[in-house]
C-alpha cells in the first residue's frame, strides 16, 4: 500500500550519486544505506534542509507537482459539474468510476509496460532481481498481474471512487463543514497539498499497525503482502476491508478546511502513489540518472521482513516506536530479536 507512496518520493535525492557496493544481500539494487529520512519532521528543527526538500526533484519534481497536475486536469475537465453531483445517479458515478479506472490503468498499466513488460529500462535501479511472478501459485490463475488487477480493479477503484463520490455529493449539497475558498486562501490552498503526503503517511503508520494485528492480518492484509516482489499493480491489490481502512485517510478533510481538488489530490496520491511507489524501480532514469522518484525501498523491505517499516519515510513514524529498518545489518538484527520476542505469527 503507501505511498503512496513510500521512501520512493523521498529517501534520496536525485542529485546524489549513485550508490556503492557492497549490496545487501539478495538485493539487486539499492539506495546508499543507511536510508535516509525525509528532513522535514526533525528535531533540531532544520528549516533550510526542509525547505531544500521541499523543493527536490524527491518532492516537488515526484510527488507534489505530478500528483498536484493530475488532480487539476481531473477537477478541470474530468470531474462531472458538481451541481450533478447534488443527486447520488449512476451517470455521473458511472463516469467518475471510469475515469478512475482509466487513470490505473495509465498509471500502473503505463509502469508495468515500460519496466516489466517491455523492459525498457533493463535492470537498472531495479530492487529486486527476480522477474515478477516469482511464486505463481498463490495468486489467482497463477498470475500475479491477473490477480493483482482483479483486486486492483474491482474492489480498490470501486473503493476509491466511493470516497470521492461521498465527498463530492456532500460538497454539492453544502454538507462538507469547511470549505477552502483558494482565491480567499492561496497560501493555505497550496499548503494544503504539501501537507497531504505528511498526513497520509502518519495515518498510514497507525492503520498498517493495525492491519498487522493477527486476525486482521489473516482476514485482509496477508493479501496484499503476497507480493514479495513488487509490480505497479501490487501497489492496490489489497482485500476490500483493507481498501476502506487504506483509504480512509481522506476524511480528515471533513474537520479541515479543504477544495476538492484536495480530495482528489489526497485520493489520487493514496491509490495512484501506490501504483508508483510499488514499481520495483527506485526511479526513471534518463542516461543513467534519476529523472522521477518512482519506487520505494523502504516499503520493498517491509514487504520482504514484515515486521518493520510499517509508515513510509515521509514521517519518523517507524523510528518514533521503534519499528524502523534502515536497510542495515544492525537494523535487520533488531527486527530478528523483535520477532523472536514474540510468540509466532501468521506472516503469510
Ligand atoms: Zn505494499
Ligand atoms: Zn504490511
Amino acid at each position: 500500500m503507501s505511498g503512496t507512496k513510500f521512501s520512493s518520493y523521498a529517501d534520496q535525492d536525485a542529485a546524489q550519486p549513485p550508490p556503492s557496493p557492497p549490496l545487501r544481500a539478495g538485493w539487486a539494487w539499492h539506495p546508499p544505506l543507511p536510508l535516509a529520512p525525509v528532513p522535514v519532521f526533525v528535531w533540531p528543527p532544520r528549516p533550510l534542509v526542509t525547505l531544500r526538500y521541499l523543493l527536490s526533484r524527491a518532492f516537488l519534481g515526484s510527488v507534489l507537482l505530478p500528483f498536484g497536475a493530475l488532480a487539476a486536469i481531473t477537477w478541470l475537465w474530468l470531474q462531472p459539474a458538481l451541481e450533478r453531483c447534488a443527486e447520488l445517479r449512476a451517470d455521473w458515478i458511472l463516469q467518475m468510476y471510469a475515469r478512475n479506472l482509466g487513470l490505473m490503468l495509465l498509471v500502473a498499466g503505463g509502469l508495468h509496460l515500460f519496466f516489466h513488460t517491455l523492459g525498457r529500462q533493463g535492470k537498472e535501479r531495479k530492487f529486486d532481481a527476480r522477474a515478477l511472478n516469482a511464486t505463481p501459485q498463490r495468486f489467482f490463475a497463477r498470475s500475479q498481474l491477473l490477480d493483482n488487477m482483479l483486486w486492483t480493479s474491482a474492489s480498490g477503484v470501486t473503493v476509491w471512487t466511493a470516497y470521492e463520490v461521498g465527498f463530492m455529493w456532500a460538497y454539492a449539497n453544502h454538507l462538507v463543514p469547511f470549505y477552502l475558498d483558494p482565491r480567499a486562501h492561496p497560501v493555505w490552498f497550496v499548503l494544503g497539498f504539501v501537507a497531504v503526503p505528511f498526513f497520509a503517511a502518519t495515518h498510514f503508520y497507525f492503520i498498517h499497525r493495525l492491519l498487522h494485528w493477527r486476525p486482521l492480518y489473516r482476514l485482509a492484509h496477508a493479501l496484499h503482502h503476497r507480493n514479495d516482489n513488487l509490480g505497479p499493480w501490487s501497489g492496490l491489490s489489497m482485500h476490500p476491508l483493507e481498501h476502506v481502512i487504506y483509504l480512509s485517510s481522506v476524511l480528515v478533510h471533513l474537520v479541515v478546511a479543504s477544495h476538492p481538488l484536495h480530495v482528489l489530490f489526497h485520493m489520487q496520491w493514496n491509490t495512484l502513489g501506490a501504483a508508483v511507489s510499488h514499481a520495483g524501480f527506485e526511479s526513471l532514469t534518463f542516461r543513467g540518472r534519476p529523472l522521477l522518484m518512482l519506487g520505494s525501498f523502504h516499503h520493498q523491505l517491509h514487504h520482504r521482513h514484515y515486521d518493520c517499516n510499517y509508515g513510509t519515510p515521509f514521517m519518523p513514524c517507524d523510528r518514533w516506536f521503534g519499528t524502523e529498518h534502515d536497510g542495515t545489518e544492525e537494523a535487520m538484527e533488531a527486527v530478528r530479536r523483535r520477532r523472536h520476542s514474540r510468540p509466532a505469527r501468521v506472516v503469510s
